[in-house]
């Protein structure tokens, strides 16, 4: 089955695409929390969205999750870990899952300003941002997997079924963690480094060799995310009407750069969908 539209992220760019998109009768597939956006829901008092003054960020991300729900959006919590434009649809790929989506609105919020020296660069070549949907891969070899986040325990927990080896670094503070047959190791990645496949990583305790290495965060650079997407610094370049170089795919939100608003996320959610409609209509 091919969806109309492929959203990927569930804050308020990606939940005003979704509703829109379903007063269009669109079939559409939403990626992100289903608690919506940390960083909406850090607001302690948002005084700025026109009709709801002095409400708080987690007021407003229930209200907008009520909303959507209401509107019959469901949010699929699952990340996604890399979009394929193959011309005619997209494939995306969503842990071990492959889905397919005539077109795509990018709302996964702003990209992590700092990546690993080298990450990028080796990035399908010894290193991976899904653990669930490669760790086959890595059966019997020796893997680090670098986690921003409490969320990627069970990431590491299930690699560790196939690699011989896990170091887990956690990027985040983890006081006492301890992981059934992973080795936690605190200390900083300063670099990746390799020859045709990444090998080795440099950090401030020493050099740590392996085969495959997990980098796990939230946030993936736009870039990174869809092969030949056009970026401007970090944001994602977009037209007026939210559409990017390649043709079906539309951003919305904080991805798209300054401001970082959310009245502004959510206009841009709206246009995104209008103009995903428009282009779905151009396809027949
Ligand atoms: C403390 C704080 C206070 C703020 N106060 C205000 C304020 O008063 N007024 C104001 O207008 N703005 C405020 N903001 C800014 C506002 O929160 C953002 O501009 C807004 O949340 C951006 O919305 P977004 O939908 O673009 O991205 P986000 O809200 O960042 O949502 C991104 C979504 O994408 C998901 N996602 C990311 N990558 C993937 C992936 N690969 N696969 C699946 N899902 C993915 C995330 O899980 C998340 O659900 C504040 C922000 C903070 C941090």
């Amino acid at each position: 089955m091919r969806y109309d539209v492929a959203i990927i992220g569930s804050g308020p760019a990606g939940l005003e695409a979704a509703i829109t998109l379903k007063i269009r009768k669109k079939n559409i597939i939403l990626f992100g929390k289903k608690d919506s956006s940390a960083k909406v829901r850090l607001a302690e008092k948002i005084d700025n969205y026109l009709g709801i003054p002095a409400v708080s960020g987690s007021e407003l991300a229930d209200r907008m999750l009520d909303h959507a729900k209401r509107m019959g959006v469901e949010i699929n919590d699952t990340k996604v870990s890399m979009i394929y434009p193959y011309g005619e649809y997209f494939a995306l790929q969503c842990g071990e899952e492959m889905i397919e989506s005539s077109s795509v609105i990018l709302c996964a919020g702003v990209a992590p300003a700092k990546t690993i020296p080298g990450e990028t660069d080796y990035l399908g070549r010894g290193v991976s941002y899904c653990a669930t949907c490669d760790a086959a891969i890595y059966k019997e070899k020796k893997t680090i997997v670098v986690s921003y986040s409490k969320d990627y325990e069970e990431e590491a927990l299930f690699l560790r079924k196939y690699a011989s080896e896990v170091i887990y670094i956690p990027m985040y503070d983890a006081t006492g963690l301890s992981l059934e047959n992973i080795t936690v190791q605190a200390a900083k990645p300063l670099e990746i480094k390799g020859r045709m496949k990444a090998n080795t990583l440099v950090t401030d305790s020493g050099e740590l060799s392996f085969d495959g290495l997990f980098v796990l965060r939230d946030q993936i650079a736009p870039s990174s995310l869809v092969p030949g997407l056009e970026t401007e610094g970090s944001a994602v370049k977009c037209e007026r009407n939210m559409s990017t170089n390649i043709p079906g795919l539309f951003a919305a939100g904080d991805i798209t750069g300054e401001p970082f608003q959310l009245v502004k996320a959510a206009g841009e959610g709206l246009t995104a969908a209008f103009s995903a409609v428009k282009y779905l209509a151009s396809k027949g």
